[in-house]
């Protein structure tokens, strides 16, 4: 079986930038399973992956553009503390995540200075080339329920799956408040 759409891979791999910091990785964890052809992983990986087979190992080096995009400066803005009520101490390296108009996006605090918060919205990989090495350890076909929802449903993520719109999730149970993966589906989910 190759890889194509509608089929769900599970890979191993590390993931370095070109400095060879290591990113992330499943080394010690499970693989990484995702379905094939539906964007749950970045557009540079999945054409690299399309058409491999089981046991095959990729490197894969993805400029920033094709991976998390460019940083955009437009992502970053000043704003004042006061957005911050109920947060006990605003710092640097903190995150959060907001509900915008093209779903959930990561924002992280760069720099605090009096009564103003600089915060980026670029994701923490946007700008940086990544270089995937790895290998696929399996394919299968996906179910109907995977490819309804649009993407790969482990061990515990059943029918009870909570994934909002944020996952492109139209299950049952599906609630409009978010990706509730965390909770409601466990592991088997990409968010
Ligand atoms: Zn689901």
């Amino acid at each position: 079986m190759i890889i194509e759409k509608n089929r769900v891979v599970s890979i191993d791999y590390t993931l370095t930038d070109d400095k060879n910091n290591v990113l992330d990785s499943t080394s010690g964890q499970e693989p990484l399973d995702y379905l094939h052809g539906f964007g749950n992983i970045i557009p540079g990986l999945e054409n690299a992956l399309e058409g491999k087979s089981q046991g095959e190992h990729f490197t894969v080096h993805i400029p920033a553009a094709d991976a998390y995009g460019e940083r955009n400066d437009q992502m970053i803005a000043e704003i004042s503390i006061e957005n911050f009520k109920g947060v006990d101490e605003v710092k640097p390296g903190m995150q959060f995540h907001t509900q915008g108009p093209e779903g959930i996006r990561l924002i992280t605090v760069t720099s605090v200075e009096g009564d103003m918060v600089t915060i980026d919205g670029n994701h923490p990989l946007a700008g940086v080339n990544l270089n995937f090495d790895g290998a696929i350890t399996a394919i299968r076909e996906a179910s109907e329920e995977e490819l309804l929802h649009g993407h790969v449903h482990g061990d515990d993520h059943g029918d009870h799956c909570g994934c909002g719109d944020a996952c492109g999730c139209e299950g049952e149970g599906c609630d409009d408040e978010g990706c509730g993966c965390g909770d409601a589906c466990g592991e088997g989910c990409s968010h």
